[in-house]
C-alpha cells in the first residue's frame, strides 16, 4: 500500500482522457461565445444537424413500453436466454459461420474487450491492434497488467499493411506462445477504415501460419459500428471467415449495443464466440459467465429485453433498420463532403470509407488542435494524428473545415 492507500498495481493510474478533454474545452467554448459559433467534432455519438442526440425511435418507443420487471428484476448472469439467441442474429445476419456459436452479455463492447483480454491472455502478455486505435484498448490492457503494441495500419498506397501485422504477430510470438489479435472493423474507429472479407480471410492465413509450431492466436472482431458501415449483409460478409478455424485459433466478437441501438447510456452488448468443437465453446461459456459474476454481475435487463422485443417483430424491425438507414445517410452525406472538400485543398485524410470518424495525419496534432481551436473547431489530438468526429457535426459546419485543418496540419508541419 502506499501513502495514499490504493495497492502497487493501481498507482498513477489516472484516466485522462484527451476526448472527454476537447469536448469540455468545447463545451466551455460555446458558453462564451454560443454553440452556433463552435464545431464540435470530439463527440463519439450520432448529433442531428440541429446538434440534438440521436436515439432510434423505436428503440425509444420499445424500451419506454417494457413492463416494470423487464427493467427491475435480476437478469441472469450470461444474459436473457432470448438476448442470447437474438444477438448471434443480430450480428451474423446472413453470414453465421459454421461453428459452435456461443454468446454472454456484456456491459457494451468495452465489456466484450474486457473478458476477451481478461480471459485470453495471461499477465505482462502483450495485446497486438493496429497504430491506429481506440484509447481504451490501452487503459483495458493496463488495468489488467496487460501491454498492448501497435502494428503499422495502411501501406504509403493506403492498403492494409499484411506485412507489418505479420512481422508483429511474429516478435510477439517468439516472447510468448498466445497472441490477443484485436481488429475495429468495419468503420473503424477513429478513421473510418473497414477491411474486406478478403483482407479478414488473409489476416486468419497470417494467424495460421506464425502458430504452426503449437502456438497459439485469439482474434477479436471489435464491430462496435457495424450498423453505420454500409450495406447490412455485404458488411457482415467479414464473418463467414470465423467458420472452421483450427483448434489453435479462437474468433471472438464484441458486439455493443452503443450505437447501433443507439443506447450508449445503457451498457449493453455482447461477446460471441465461433469455436471449432464443443468443448471449447463451452470453456468460453463458462469462463466468461464466470468473469461476469466476478465485475458487474449481471447486465442491464431493459436494454437486452429491448433488443429481444425488436428483433421478434418483422415490423419493429423493419422500422429500426430504417431509422438506421437514414442516420447512416446522413453521416455519409458529412463524410463525403468532409473528403471532397479535402481532396479539393491537398488534405490528406486516412481513407475514410465509412462511420462515425475520420482521421488525418499529423506529426504534432496537439499543437495542430490548438490553432484550430482559434477557428472554433474541436476534434481530438491522437497519437498519429487527429481524429474528427462526423457522426457529430452538421453538415453546414463541415463546410470550410478541410480548409481550416489544412492550414493548422500545415502550420506544424513546416
Ligand atoms: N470499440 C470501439 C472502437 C469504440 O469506439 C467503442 C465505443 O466508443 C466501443 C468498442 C464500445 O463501446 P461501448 O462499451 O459503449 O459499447
Amino acid at each position: 500500500m502506499t501513502m495514499n492507500g490504493v495497492a502497487k498495481h493501481a498507482i498513477g493510474k489516472a484516466a485522462k482522457d484527451n476526448i472527454f478533454g476537447a469536448n469540455a474545452a468545447a463545451v466551455e467554448a460555446a458558453k462564451k461565445i454560443g454553440a452556433e459559433n463552435v464545431t464540435n467534432a470530439t463527440i463519439g455519438a450520432i448529433l442531428d444537424d440541429n446538434e440534438k442526440l440521436v436515439t432510434l425511435p423505436t428503440v425509444s418507443k420499445v424500451f419506454r413500453t417494457l413492463q416494470d420487471n423487464q427493467y427491475f428484476a435480476y437478469a441472469p448472469i450470461a444474459g436473457l436466454a432470448d438476448f442470447l439467441k437474438l444477438v448471434q442474429d443480430d450480428c451474423f445476419g446472413a453470414s453465421k459461420p459454421e461453428g459452435y456459436i456461443q454468446a454472454i452479455a456484456t456491459s457494451g463492447g468495452t465489456g466484450a474487450i474486457h473478458h476477451t483480454i481478461w480471459n485470453y491472455t495471461d499477465p505482462n502478455e502483450t495485446v497486438l491492434t493496429s497504430e491506429w486505435y481506440w484509447g481504451p484498448y490501452k487503459v483495458l490492457c493496463r488495468d489488467m497488467n496487460r501491454k498492448l503494441d501497435t502494428y503499422r495500419m495502411l501501406t504509403e498506397d493506403n492498403k492494409f499493411d499484411f506485412a507489418s501485422l505479420e512481422a508483429k504477430v511474429k516478435e510477439i510470438l517468439t516472447k510468448q506462445d498466445n497472441i490477443l489479435l484485436i481488429i475495429n472493423t468495419p468503420a473503424h474507429n477513429p478513421t473510418g477504415y473497414s477491411l474486406t472479407p478478403e483482407d479478414i480471410a488473409k489476416v486468419i492465413e497470417i494467424l495460421k501460419a506464425e502458430t504452426k509450431n503449437g502456438k497459439k492466436a485469439v482474434l477479436l472482431l471489435d464491430v462496435a459500428y457495424i450498423d453505420y458501415a454500409g450495406e447490412r449483409e455485404e458488411v457482415r460478409k467479414i464473418f463467414k471467415n470465423l467458420a472452421h478455424l483450427p483448434e489453435n485459433i479462437i474468433g471472438l466478437v464484441a458486439y455493443s449495443l452503443s450505437k447501433g441501438y443507439t443506447m450508449y447510456g445503457q451498457r449493453c452488448g455482447a461477446l460471441l464466440n465461433v469455436a471449432a468443437t464443443k468443448e471449447q465453446s463451452q470453456e468460453f461459456f463458462d469462463v466468461n459467465q464466470y468473469s461476469s459474476r466476478a465485475t458487474w454481475s449481471n447486465i442491464n435487463r431493459g436494454a437486452m429485453q429491448t433488443l429481444v422485443t425488436i428483433l421478434q417483430d418483422e415490423k419493429l424491425k423493419a422500422d429500426i433498420m430504417k431509422e438506421r438507414d437514414q442516420y447512416y445517410a446522413l453521416i455519409k452525406e458529412r463524410g463525403d463532403l468532409f473528403t471532397k472538400e479535402a481532396e479539393a485543398c491537398g488534405l490528406k485524410m486516412v481513407p475514410y470509407i465509412a462511420g462515425f470518424f475520420t482521421s488525418i495525419p499529423c506529426t504534432n496534432p496537439g499543437a495542430a488542435c490548438d490553432i484550430l481551436h482559434k477557428d472554433n473547431i474541436y476534434a481530438v489530438p491522437l497519437a498519429k494524428g487527429i481524429r474528427v468526429a462526423l457522426c457529430a457535426i452538421p453538415k453546414k459546419k463541415v463546410a470550410g473545415m478541410a480548409a481550416k485543418i489544412k492550414a493548422a496540419v500545415d502550420a506544424v508541419e513546416k
